[in-house]
């Protein structure tokens, strides 16, 4: 039997090439593989402060971009979140298993709530709850879809694993009601880092030497020549001490759908800028390929109907998990 895969962008902003290369341009590949659940995560995006408007627009582009990468919604469910209940139901009851100390101690949660401390105003420096028990909404994501399998990058393992404690727990209350998920750790393009600064991890809710998506292929040409690297002149890969350039190798492994070594050797004996203009070529083709599908899609609206579907979908494992889980902790069912 075909594993479950789940799999979720949240429309927190502009969709950057870490995005791209660390999630959706492996999909496709995904896809042929198990049984999919693609969604976007836009009760999560509520987490950050953000503008309604933006929040829709992002919700598009996050369809539109599943499609543009190759996704056929006859082999996968495409859906937002918000347009399956199911999600929120499950949160209701779900948070009453997950524990205060265990969601303190998230580190997404300790740099959010650190970063909203620092850099807002005072009147927007409230840490809301939602971001809180970000893990618990999440966990019931995975839990719904009966989901074997979550790929995810670095920053989300932590979460997964809270999610297999959780229905541990769960289960050795009530029996076998919730089935075990396993994170699948990425390899090319698990993290792509910041072009300004590469020890920070490339993200769309704090953009700083991102390349977007949506990205003039000009401006990405630009951004690449101009991303950070490091002293000395060595093409190598090393994290530690050749930060920039193990990332701007990193995007060209997962670019070229090639191996760290053989970018490294591939680019043995480059001098800096040659090396950034095959980059940014490579780049800029790759790109300039999905912008043109990503605008057929919009200018189409196909993305309306495959949503509409893909939530109706979605809904049937849904509605049986969320069955299962209210006769298993009490609630009366008067069907
Ligand atoms: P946010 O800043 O809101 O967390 P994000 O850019 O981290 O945004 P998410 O919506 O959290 O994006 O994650 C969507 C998917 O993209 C996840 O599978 C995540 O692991 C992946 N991803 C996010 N950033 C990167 C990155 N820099 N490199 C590789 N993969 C990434
Ligand atoms: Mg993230």
């Amino acid at each position: 039997m075909k594993e479950t895969i789940l799999t979720g962008i949240k429309p927190t902003g502009k969709l950057t090439l870490g995005n791209y290369l660390g999630v959706l341009k492996r999909l496709p590949e995904m896809m042929e593989r198990g049984n999919n659940y693609f969604f976007i995560a836009d009760l999560h995006a509520l987490t950050l402060p953000i503008e309604p408007e933006e929040l829709r627009q992002n919700s598009i582009d996050i369809a539109a971009f599943y499609l543009a990468a190759g996704l056929d919604p006859n082999k996968c469910n495409i859906f937002l979140q918000s347009s399956v209940s199911e999600h929120a139901e499950l949160n209701a009851i779900m948070q009453n298993y997950m524990y205060m100390g265990e969601l303190s101690r998230m580190t997404q949660f300790k740099d959010i709530s650190a970063k909203i401390n620092i850099t807002k105003d005072a009147k927007d420096a409230h840490i809301g709850l939602g971001i809180f028990a970000y893990p618990v909404l999440m966990a019931c994501d995975i839990v719904l879809y009966d989901s074997d399998i979550v790929p995810v990058g670095d920053d989300q393992t932590q979460h997964v694993e809270l999610c297999r404690d959780l229905v541990n727990r769960f289960n050795h209350r009530y029996g076998d009601i919730l089935k075990m998920p396993k994170a699948e750790k990425r390899k090319a393009g698990a993290r792509i880092m910041s072009l300004s600064d590469p020890t920070k991890k490339m993200s769309k809710s704090d953009p700083k030497g991102d390349i977007f998506l949506k990205d003039d292929p000009n401006v990405i040409r630009k951004k690449i020549m101009s991303a950070v690297t490091d002293s000395g002149s060595e093409i190598k890969y090393d994290v530690d001490n050749k930060p920039g350039v193990s990332n701007l190798l990193s995007i060209y492994a997962a670019t070229k759908n090639v191996s760290i070594e053989d970018a490294e050797n591939h680019f043995q004996g480059y001098r800096y800028g040659d090396f950034k203009k095959e980059i940014a070529d490579a780049v800029v083709e790759d790109i300039s390929a999905l912008q043109a599908r990503y605008r057929h899609i919009i200018e189409s609206k196909s993305y309306e109907q495959v949503l509409k579907q893909g939530a109706i979908e979605a809904k049937k494992t849904a509605s049986n998990t969320l069955k299962r889980v209210k006769q298993a902790v009490g609630l009366l069912n008067l069907d």
